[in-house]
């Protein structure tokens, strides 16, 4: 290795470049090329940390997911001016909702932000008085109705409010649990299957008894028709994560539906102090980042897409099964993470690894490759993936099976 590039491997590994900058080591050209080039440097590594290929999908733990160029390129545009904070999600506001085919819009810190400002903004209607009230529910309508097979931890966002969930089972529990506190009926997507109430009659329920209905759709595109079908289904609110299938920013996400309660909604989010969503704040940079992403979500070929992440699936399963004894199954979910998925089972008395090992082979390698999966099957979906990495896992993962 030539001195130089020495120095440079040397100097990427140091997280203080500035404190360098006077020894001799190092060149004019070596400080221009380290310095004046800040993508130059490889950051994860100078932090010791680990990236990976995601086999897995659309995980906070794992960063959600990646954003295209045009993306990062919002963004960085959006880091050389100033702009009126509330001016710029007026507009944004306005050109999602037009996209979307809905009555208004604003970009959210995350589906769950979106879920926290929603109710606020529907326990509060325009009364400055009440924003600040917040989360005291002292004189305000403060009970969510949620189907109990709906509860699965989400619910979070909508008592960070200071609001109480009520759980029901049936339509007839519903209409019963309905009161003068009751504030609004919520629907968690990716439950769908699992409770008794579907879509249309929550919405009928929602209506009969005047009372506003929200579905989280956090992980629900694809498929895209998903970001048009529930507004026009009916729901006063919904909201998406701007950081998984739309590949926007990570802490971004999207809230649409009616103006009245949107409008409503902003008024708990910066620049505004006194309110319990001051904290969600999301900056001028993702509010572009999202908009793009949403264009470039919709402009995609979504059909090709889907053909990719079959064909990469399929590519991987039979490189699985190829090892005797291993079998495969692909599946798509209903709802939330609507992609071809696979999974791989073996019985562990004739391939003798575990499922967390192979897990943790799989983590351990060069590159790293991150899976999901429990102690019956690994599962992997290729989504998340740069093209071309489908063909590393389809590779390892016969390997680790082939050598157990
Ligand atoms: C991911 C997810 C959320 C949280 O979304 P963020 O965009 O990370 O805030 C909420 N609800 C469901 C069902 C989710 O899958």
């Amino acid at each position: 290795m030539s001195s130089r590039r020495k120095a440079l491997k040397t100097l990427s590994a140091i997280p203080l470049v500035g404190g360098m900058l006077g020894t001799s080591i190092l060149t004019a050209k070596v400080v221009e090329e380290t310095v004046a080039k800040p993508m130059a440097r490889d950051f994860f590594k100078e932090l010791g940390l680990r990236t990976f290929i995601n086999a897995a999908g659309t995980y906070t733990s794992m960063t959600g997911s990646l954003m295209h160029k045009e993306v990062t390129n919002a963004i960085s545009y959006g880091a050389t001016e100033y702009v009126n904070l509330d001016e710029l999600h007026d507009k944004v506001g306005e050109r999602i909702a037009e996209l979307l085919g809905c009555e208004y819009a604003t970009v959210s810190s995350g589906a769950f932000g979106a879920m926290t400002i929603g109710l606020a903004g529907v326990m509060c209607g325009m009364d400055e008085k009440k924003v600040a009230q917040l989360p005291d529910t002292t004189g305000l309508k403060d009970e969510v109705i949620v189907q109990e097979a709906h509860d699965i931890g989400y619910t979070h966002a909508l008592i960070n409010t200071g609001a109480k969930i009520v759980k029901v089972k049936s339509a007839k529990d519903l209409e019963k649990a309905i009161n003068d506190k009751t504030a609004m009926l919520w629907f968690l997507n990716a439950n769908t299957e699992e409770g008794d109430i579907k879509w249309e009659e929550f919405v009928a329920l929602g209506k009969k008894h005047n009372i506003p209905t929200f579905i989280d759709c956090a992980a629900d595109v694809p498929p895209v028709e998903n970001l048009y079908k529930f507004t026009k289904l009916g729901f006063d609110l919904v909201c998406f994560s701007g950081g998984k299938g739309i590949r926007g920013p990570q802490s971004a996400g999207l809230l649409l539906g009616k103006r009245k309660y949107i409008e409503a909604a902003r008024l708990h989010t910066p620049p505004r102090g006194t309110t319990i969503a001051r904290g969600m704040k999301v900056n001028k940079e993702e509010v572009l980042g999202m908009m793009v992403a949403l264009e470039l979500y919709l402009a995609r070929d979504h059909k090709k897409e889907w053909e990719l992440w079959e064909s990469q699936i399929k590519l991987i399963g039979d490189s699985a099964k190829s090892v005797n004894g291993i079998e495969t199954e692909i599946h798509v979910p209903p709802h939330a993470n609507h992609v071809p998925s696979l999974k791989i089972r073996w019985d562990e008395e004739v391939v003798k690894i575990s499922k967390d090992d192979m897990r943790k082979q799989l983590r351990d390698g060069h590159p790293s490759i991150e899976t999901v999966g429990n102690k019956e099957e690994v599962g992997i979906t290729t989504w998340m993936m740069e093209p071309g990495q489908e063909r590393i896992v389809a590779q390892r993962v016969k390997e680790i099976l082939a050598n157990a």
